[in-house]
């Protein structure tokens, strides 16, 4: 957290237990929450990392000594904690999750009275108070109380059952394999699955937040023990969710595994089926496919920078219904404008059942795209430079500065290339109607970047 005045990353505050987050850190961030809030209800709620609770408890200690009323929704997933804070009508709440990440971290995330996580600007106004350490600690007298809220997680798979048929579901009784990587899905999902009329076979179900059988983020070379399941027992599919499981990645009955995107390119043809002409909302990482969809459709795509805030943010500023990104979010407005693996689970099984169709079958019938990533090094100092005269030398060419530089061609290929925020690299996303397009694609535009991180550097 040294960072000059700076707490809140792209995606929260987050960092390694006991070095940048430790439970002195958290109570004065506690602190500075509960001074910008103001005496608020606030719904506390974590995941299941081995330092939840102690987290848990000194940021309740922070909120309450600014005279802020706290609910302790306990371990769940951080859309299931976002929903609690809407239904239950409070004022904002704050998440203990660092998502995906390795279990030495951990973060907090703070929501507004929607669930959605707070803008910018009010980032700041936590992060000025937090600096200058203007806490408005209470007398005894006025001290903030601390409540247990039960039974979160039955009205968030209550909630999410009220946006699909679940008849014409549960008259199917797929075979579903759900692996939520020891993370927070293993709550919710098995009994979701159960409602829904599946077979449900687990994988990593129990809470572990050392997460001792797979790293926590459902990226294709983790997920093979689930592929390999979903094969061995015919099982319909499977799907792997991350730690605080917002994200869900699928795979079909063959075993393959399937980007996010394609999963929400799927969930779009048929919402679009039934809400013609409504805007879609994606960063500039997702497959064009996304936009072939939608124009076949007469619906409008949004491009934004890449980042689940900001498509949450955006969805709310359009006042828009769907949204979703490549590493498996979708955001499915009529529930609530954030990302969601049990939702996304629950709209896929939706589909399937609908149309009576394999999961391979359907995600077939999309526009086929061939998608090649890679990445180089790039010192953090240079980054900026690099990226100004890269967007210099190309800038013949239809160039979308929404975030890096993303160039699209006539043959409805592109190649995305973006700094990391968090890592001293510089990532690549090409896609091509060919996987030889996708591949000569990243060989030329990696070569050229390459000499002119060379060149920055002389
Ligand atoms: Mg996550």
């Amino acid at each position: 957290m040294s960072k000059e005045n700076r707490l809140f990353g792209t995606n929260g505050i987050r960092g390694v237990v006991n070095q940048d987050l430790t439970p002195e850190f958290v109570a004065k961030v506690g602190c500075a929450i509960g001074t910008f809030y103001k005496g608020a209800q606030l719904i506390v709620g974590y995941d299941g990392r081995t330092s939840n609770i102690m987290f848990a408890h000194a940021m309740t200690s922070g909120l309450t000594a600014t005279g802020c009323t706290v609910y302790d929704v306990g371990a769940a997933p951080t859309p299931a904690v976002q929903y609690s804070v809407k239904h239950h009508k409070m004022d904002g709440g704050v998440i203990i999750t660092a998502s995906h990440n390795p279990p030495e971290y951990n973060g907090i995330k703070v929501t507004a009275s929607d669930g959605v996580e707070i803008p910018r600007e009010d980032e700041i106004k936590i992060e000025n108070i937090y600096f200058k350490e203007k806490f408005a600690l209470k007398e005894y007298s006025k001290i903030g109380q601390a409540h247990v809220l039960p039974g979160i997680l039955d009205e968030y798979i209550e909630a999410i059952k009220t946006h699909v048929d679940v008849a014409a579901i549960q008259k199917r009784h797929y075979h579903v394999i759900a692996d939520p990587g020891n993370g927070t899905g293993g709550l919710v999902a098995p009994y979701l699955l159960r409602d829904l009329g599946c077979r449900i076979t687990a994988l990593n179900a129990n809470l572990d937040g050392t997460f001792p059988n797979r790293p926590s983020e459902p990226r294709p070379e983790n997920l093979g023990d689930l592929a390999t399941a979903v094969k061995t027992l015919g099982a319909d599919f499977g799907v792997a969710y991350d730690g605080d499981a917002d994200r869900a990645i699928f795979v079909d009955e063959t075993g393959e595994i399937h980007p996010g995107d394609q999963t929400f390119a799927l969930v779009e043809k048929f919402f679009l089926k039934e809400h013609k002409r409504e805007t879609i909302v994606t960063p500039v990482s997702s497959s064009f496919v996304v936009k072939e969809i939608a124009d076949s459709y007469g619906a409008k795509v949004v491009w934004t920078k890449v980042g689940s805030t900001t498509v949450s943010m955006m969805m709310k500023k359009l006042k828009t219904k769907l949204g979703g990104e490549e590493n498996g979010g979708v955001f499915y407005g009529p529930h609530q404008p954030v990302r969601d693996g049990a939702m996304t689970t629950a709209l896929v099984l939706n589909i399937m059942a609908k149309t009576g169709k394999k999961l391979s079958r359907l995600l077939g019938e999309l526009p086929q795209y061939f998608i090649e990533k890679d990445k180089i090094e790039c010192p953090n100092n240079l980054k900026e430079p690099v990226l100004e005269a890269f967007a210099d030398s190309v800038k013949n060419l239809n160039v979308d500065k929404t975030d890096g530089v993303k160039l699209l061609f006539e043959d409805k290929s592109s190649i995305l290339i973006r700094p990391s925020g968090t890592e001293p690299i510089y990532r690549f996303y090409a896609e091509g109607k060919t996987r030889q397009r996708a591949t000569q694609l990243i060989e030329k535009y990696k070569t050229q970047l390459s000499a002119l991180i060379k060149k920055t550097k002389a």
